[in-house]
């Protein structure tokens, strides 16, 4: 073992980032050590067992542009890595629309006056550019024309944001629907598509046998083979600095509230940016305080529910624009992977909600949030509450960084004041406020490892901004 083996690596968070980093150190020698505010590792990645049944965070595609996370993935989870094809369907007004778009569904969903009024508007739309570009509301209406705005993109889009389309920056237009246009949409209806296709639009995706969490269950054992440690169901709440150098973080107990200092001589947190910077001690200076506090992320419910119903419908999942029902997103998990239900003959959803955190969803008990999601369901057509036999709810923070129009100004303001600590890298999708999917997260953690390590500089706030990753 060389001296710097020696070093006391701290990493904050024990999702993707964390394990790939973890996993990056550990496989050269390195014994860092993690903690993790909840019970298990995985982040938002981690998958829930309950009563036999298994439940994502939401479902987690495995699909990536990087070979050495491609790489990675098969190395794990060998032959438990399922291909799976993909069926994804908007609900809107009592309709259903295949997505990706397919162009004979989507005009006979609309009839013909409909569907001659989007062509129009597209059309209208291409010529005058009536849409301020530099909001997501104008980019899409430039892009796609008003109608198609209205019925595809602005009820989902405010139902996950929550504020008006038109304050929402177009870089989240960009970055999530990059390479994706009306002409392209149309392409891939009619013709197929071939080659380059953006990654919304991808017909077929990974998926680990029981879920994601058994990729990072896997991680963590070679993690710990190799001297690592976790220590779980403990916070972070304090970092300390002195003279440019992260010194040591007071860790506290879950419920409990009796801190622990943890010295080191390297930190690595994917905790979110904000927080990182405001649970710095001493504090940094007002102006950088101010940005932080500036920076808001959406929370995430999921109504989790198990039904005797052996068929609900076919696809993995389904995206709810109708705006009379607040439900977002509904996942059918044993299309995802059929060991993902204890009973074939039965049928287990998760039902996504997009919330703050003093939204009135947020607050209520979760009895009454499983009544509510299913009446939710019937309203739809979906299914009938007398098939209901369980459920339970988990409330996620910090999910959704919001791109507000000077969310990047305000990054940088972080970024610049990060600077100064040499031993301190942030990474992950909370820590570089970025809205990463797990590919990119698992990425910045092992390119912090390798930066760590001596095998960069790698930059990990360039990952994911150059690539045809997306998802709507
Ligand atoms: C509904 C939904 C669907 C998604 N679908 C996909 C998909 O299909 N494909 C895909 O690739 N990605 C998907 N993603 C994105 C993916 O979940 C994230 O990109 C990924 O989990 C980010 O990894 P991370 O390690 O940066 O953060 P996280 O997964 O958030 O992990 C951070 C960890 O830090 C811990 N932590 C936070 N604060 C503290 C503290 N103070 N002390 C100790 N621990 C702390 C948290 O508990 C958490 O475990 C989806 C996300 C959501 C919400």
């Amino acid at each position: 073992m060389t001296a710097r083996q020696h070093d006391k690596l701290l990493i904050l968070g024990a999702g993707p980032a964390g394990i790939g980093c973890a996993y990056t150190l550990a496989e050269s020698g390195y014994a860092p050590r993690l903690i993790e505010k909840e019970r298990e590792v995985g982040g938002l990645c981690r998958t829930l067992d309950y009563h036999g049944y298994l439940f994502d965070i939401g479902g987690h595609r495995f699909l990536t542009k990087s070979k050495e996370v491609n790489r990675l993935w098969s190395k794990v989870m060998g032959s438990d890595m399922l291909r799976v094809s993909r069926l994804s369907r908007i609900y809107y007004k009592k309709k259903f629309y295949n997505y990706p778009l397919s162009f004979f569904n989507t005009f006979w969903n609309f009839g013909l006056i409909e569907g001659l009024l989007c062509v129009a508007s597209y059309f209208w739309c291409k010529l005058f550019k009536p849409g301020d570009e530099l909001t997501f509301e104008g980019w899409i209406t430039n892009h796609f024309g008003k109608r198609l705005y209205e019925i595809f993109f602005k009820t989902y889009t405010e139902k996950v944001w929550a504020v008006p389309c038109r304050d929402i920056s177009a870089n989240w237009a960009k970055q999530r629907i990059r390479g994706l246009s009306l002409k392209v949409a149309i392409q891939n209806a009619v013709m197929g598509m071939k080659g380059n296709r953006p990654k919304t639009l991808a017909d077929n995706f990974l998926y680990p046998r029981k879920g994601p969490g058994e990729f990072y269950h896997r991680m963590q054992a070679v993690i710990e083979a190799k001297g690592g440690q976790f220590l779980f169901g403990h916070e972070a709440v304090k970092i300390h600095h002195q003279n440019d150098k992260i010194v040591s973080v007071e860790v506290e107990k879950c419920g409990n509230g009796r801190p622990e200092i943890a010295g080191l001589d390297y930190l690595f947190s994917s905790l979110p940016l904000p927080v990182l910077v405001q649970r710095l001690c001493p504090a940094p200076p007002a102006h950088v305080i101010a940005a932080a506090k500036k920076m808001h992320f959406r929370n995430f419910m999921i109504v989790n529910v198990i039904l005797d119903k052996e068929q609900v419908f076919p696809d993995q999942w389904i995206y709810v624009h109708s705006p009379e029902v607040k439900l977002g997103r509904i996942q059918n998990y044993k299309n995802w992977s059929p060991s993902m239900v204890m009973d074939l003959r039965k049928t287990s959803l998760g039902l996504e909600y997009f919330c703050d955190v003093d939204d009135e969803l947020w607050g209520m008990n979760d009895i009454d949030l499983i009544h509510r999601a299913i009446s939710e369901l019937e309203k739809i057509g979906i299914v009938s509450r007398s098939h209901l036999i369980d459920g339970f709810v988990v409330r996620q923070s910090d999910v959704y960084p919001v791109y507000s129009l000077d969310y990047q100004e305000n990054i940088q303001v972080l970024k610049d004041y990060l600077k100064m600590f040499s031993n301190l890298q942030t990474m992950g999708r909370a820590g570089l406020f970025r809205y990463d999917n797990s590919d990119h997260a698992l990425l910045t953690g092992i390119y912090a490892a390798k930066n760590y390590l001596g095998d960069g500089p790698l930059d990990l706030w360039q990952v994911n901004t150059d690539e045809n990753y997306l998802e709507a």
